[in-house]
């Protein structure tokens, strides 16, 4: 029910964070792996193939669509198939509402929502001639609540849950599973400045009841579950995956 043989997966930021730790629990499973990014993903690619399973990186900058439907027919061409998207990469701009740019807005909304709504097009067209496929998109606890200092990020990741049940509604008949999953606070370079700074690190951590932050290799079997056949009639949920930050 969880496996993954012969699956084809493509992750956006896979070289570090959460999308390594989802390209390699995914890989665990049994997919290959297509790894959409800047840097060069070489630690991932190393796991991922340690795995024995095939692994292609394709440099791009997804701050803008240009790269979008050749992401799609790399992968397709190379691995023969695309099964899986995962929406993960994602940045984040830190500044007081009455001091936020226009250019801090921008450069996350872009990469966060309108990128990632345009890859699940690109994908889901593959996907609906082909009547399956599993999409994930990372949300965050700020599609649920408003954060402070971070109004391109809180709106993009509102966004990405609000897109991921509009294309639940309008393709789960056509046997594509889009959800979300929404991990709570991770240590990954994403939360650095978070970690860094004593007052706020002890605020988080004082609010999870598991009382740890996450690893990222905790998303991990969310990952698995979404995009298998276990989660083939879960449409448009936006699971945390948070230690219970949400419970409390
Ligand atoms: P991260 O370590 O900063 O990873 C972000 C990834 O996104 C990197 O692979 C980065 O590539 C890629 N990326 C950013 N801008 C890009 C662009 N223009 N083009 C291509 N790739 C780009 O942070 P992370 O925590 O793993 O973040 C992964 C996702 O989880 C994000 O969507 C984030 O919002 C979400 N999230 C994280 C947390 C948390 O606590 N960490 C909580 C909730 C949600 P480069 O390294 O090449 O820049």
């Amino acid at each position: 029910m969880f496996s993954l043989e012969g699956r084809v997966a493509l992750i956006t930021g896979a070289n570090t964070g959460l999308g390594q730790a989802i390209a390699i629990a995914l890989a665990s499973a049994g997919a290959d792996i297509a790894c959409a990014g800047t840097s060069a993903p070489d630690e991932t690619a190393e796991k991922v193939k340690a795995l024995g399973r095939r692994f292609i990186a394709i440099k791009t900058d997804l701050s803008s669509l240009a790269p979008v439907q050749n992401l799609v027919d790399q992968t397709v061409s190379e691995l023969g198939a695309l099964d899986i998207l995962v929406n993960n990469a994602g940045t984040i701009r830190r500044a007081d509402a009455v001091d936020f740019t226009e250019a801090d807005w921008d450069a996350v909304m872009d990469v966060n929502l309108k990128t990632a709504f345009f890859l699940c097009q690109a994908a889901g067209r593959h996907m609906i001639a082909k009547g399956q496929g599993k999409i994930i998109n990372i949300a965050s606890m700020l599609s649920f609540q408003g954060g402070i200092r971070v109004p391109s990020y809180t709106a993009s990741k509102h966004g990405i849950a609000g897109i991921t049940k509009l294309l639940a509604n309008e393709w789960a008949s056509k046997g594509l599973n889009v959800n979300a999953i929404a991990p709570g606070y991770m240590v990954t370079n994403n939360t650095a400045a978070l970690r860094a700074d004593e007052n706020r690190n002890r605020d988080i951590l004082a609010r999870i009841p598991a009382g740890r932050w996450g690893e990222p290799s905790d998303i991990g079997g969310a990952a698995i579950f979404l995009a298998s056949k276990a989660s083939d009639y879960v449409n448009g949920v936006v699971l945390p995956v948070d230690g219970g930050w949400q419970a409390r």
